[in-house]
């Protein structure tokens, strides 16, 4: 598969970023270079803006119903596409197939949610004095931008795109500089399904690029997903020209053992989360605290992680420097005392020698204090440590500034039901590794995951890209006036 330069996507044309700054971009299964993109400029956002408000005043006439019949197709496209699509996927992010596929089986699952927004959009009216009718409607906000990271190039944009659209805004997306391929063909498939030109638009930079979005006037609401330093300059910025902001940020999830749990299905879930998109998941275990005694689960979880194969069934990370990253806190870890139980640094794949790939870690008898149990590592590496009471590890969950998800695992219903309330973590699951809330429920965490209010996804995202208008109205001049009217 050879890929074009990479180009922004203004009206319905895909046309290169007219600054001179040129980035590369390169696969991170071999180290070599896919293909490359220019930064945009200011002028290349105005040019952008400018088309996309004049499709959007025509599409915010369109009703809802008809605006879904774009997205019907488009989720066909999405079918017809899957392979290639999975492959772009694959190539730019390395992660494996399979993780590849199920990224754009969740885009047609948004999709379909977008599809179905007639029936949650209907809006409410009422008799509030006699002949007095209060209603209200859901309006479109304008333009709104999306800024996405690396980890998931075409779900994570599919999160905003598609409500967007469906509720009757112009859209833009910012892709990661490190996986911007998808969006291309996003925009191309899009096109196809008949989407009006200047709806869709992709403009590509780096640090320079979102902060003219943050800063232009002409777009209403700013959605952004990576990191939580990033979440907090974005919000912070964007809030500030008076936009209305939902910044996702990064996570630290943890997974509450306790002993009465079936070590089969909390081995294996808890081993698929850890590892999945090689732990470049912002719902990705990260610190396991085991409660009271656990061998037995613990001894068939590292048993199944051992299993794992690198570039089989476990991909690469994002970049040399991110390999070095995570390979520096094993080290760490290593060095203030914690086991290595499982050790992926110095991973070679053969045949992909060049690729950069970390083996599933497991580090025992950390404290809570050591980097590696507290801080978003984003490789494939659970830390472990070991407390006696329940308390102790909701303490420890509690403490932890992000909170994005947190999983229990036991047979006990009581005791899953004291972590679920008990836990500082918008996302929480019960016998489930990754427990992402599908729609018609909202993706957000808590804390320092997300600043903004309301989610991303599902009924949410209805409040966050239209804005309510009340209509009162009386008919019957024999209402008569009261003390309200
Ligand atoms: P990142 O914050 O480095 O980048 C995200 C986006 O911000 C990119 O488009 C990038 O170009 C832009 N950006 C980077 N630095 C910037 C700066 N200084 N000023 C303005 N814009 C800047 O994140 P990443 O490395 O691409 O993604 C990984 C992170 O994303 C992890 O922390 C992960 O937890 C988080 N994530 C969170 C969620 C969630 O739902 N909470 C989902 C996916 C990923």
């Amino acid at each position: 598969m050879i890929f074009n330069e990479v180009k922004n996507f203004v009206n319905g044309e895909f046309r290169p970023g007219s600054s001179n700054k040129i980035h590369h971009v390169i696969s991170p299964l071999d180290g070599k270079e896919l293909t490359t993109f220019t930064e945009s400029t200011y002028e290349d956002l105005e040019e952008i803006i400018y088309f996309a408000q004049t499709a959007q005043r025509e599409w915010q006439k369109v009703t809802l119903k008809e605006r879904v019949q774009v997205l019907y197709k488009y989720k066909q496209l999405l079918e017809e596409n899957k392979d290639e699509l999975t492959e772009i996927i694959y190539r730019e992010n390395g992660k494996i197939h399979s993780e590849a596929k199920a990224e754009i089986d969740k885009a047609i699952e948004l999709t379909e949610f977008a599809c179905a927004l007639p029936q949650f959009v209907n809006g409410e009216n009422m008799e509030v004095s006699r002949g007095v009718y209060c209603s209200s409607t859901r309006n479109p906000i304008g333009i709104v931008a999306s800024i996405v990271p690396f980890n998931f190039p075409s779900m994570v944009p599919h999160w905003t795109i598609v409500n967007a659209i469906a509720l009757g805004n112009a859209f833009i997306l910012k892709p990661s500089e490190a996986v911007p391929i998808s969006s291309q063909y996003i925009a191309k498939l899009l096109k196809e399904a008949g989407l009006p030109d200047g709806l869709f638009n992709v403009i590509n930079g780096t640090q320079s690029t979102v902060e003219n979005l943050c800063d232009h006037p002409g777009i209403k609401a700013i959605t952004f997903v990576g990191s939580t330093k990033v979440a907090k300059i974005v919000y912070q910025r964007a809030s500030h020209n008076l936009k209305q902001v939902l910044a996702l940020g990064g996570a630290k999830n943890h997974i509450i053992l306790l002993p009465d749990a079936h070590p089969d299905m909390a081995s294996s879930n808890i081993v698929a989360s850890m590892s999945g998109c090689a732990g470049q998941r912002c719902m990705a275990a990260a610190t396991l605290i085991a409660v009271g005694n656990c061998d037995t689960i613990l001894n068939k979880l590292i048993g199944d992680a051992q299993k794992i194969q690198c570039g089989t069934s476990l991909g690469a990370v994002i970049s040399k420097a991110a390999k070095k990253r995570i390979e520096g806190y094993i080290t760490e870890a290593e060095q203030q005392g914690a086991k290595i139980i499982l050790d992926g640094r110095n991973t070679v794949v053969p045949g992909k020698e060049n690729g950069f790939y970390v083996g599933p870690t497991i580090i025992d008898n950390a404290t809570a204090d050591m980097r590696v149990a507290k801080e978003e590592i984003f490789g494939p590496v659970l830390t472990i440590i070991r407390v006696n009471t329940i308390d102790e590890a909701l303490a420890i969950e509690n403490a932890n500034p992000y909170g994005n998800a947190c999983s229990v695992f036991t047979q006990s219903g009581g005791l899953a039901n004291y972590v679920t309330e008990n836990a500082s973590a918008g996302m929480c699951g019960v016998n489930i590794g990754v427990p992402v809330p599908r729609e018609p429920f909202g993706f957000g965490g808590w804390n320092e995951s997300r600043f903004g209010s309301g989610d991303i996804t599902g009924k949410s995202s209805i409040v966050f890209f239209t804005k309510e208008k009340k209509t009162t109205t009386k008919w019957n001049p024999e209402a008569g006036n009261n003390w309200m009217s």
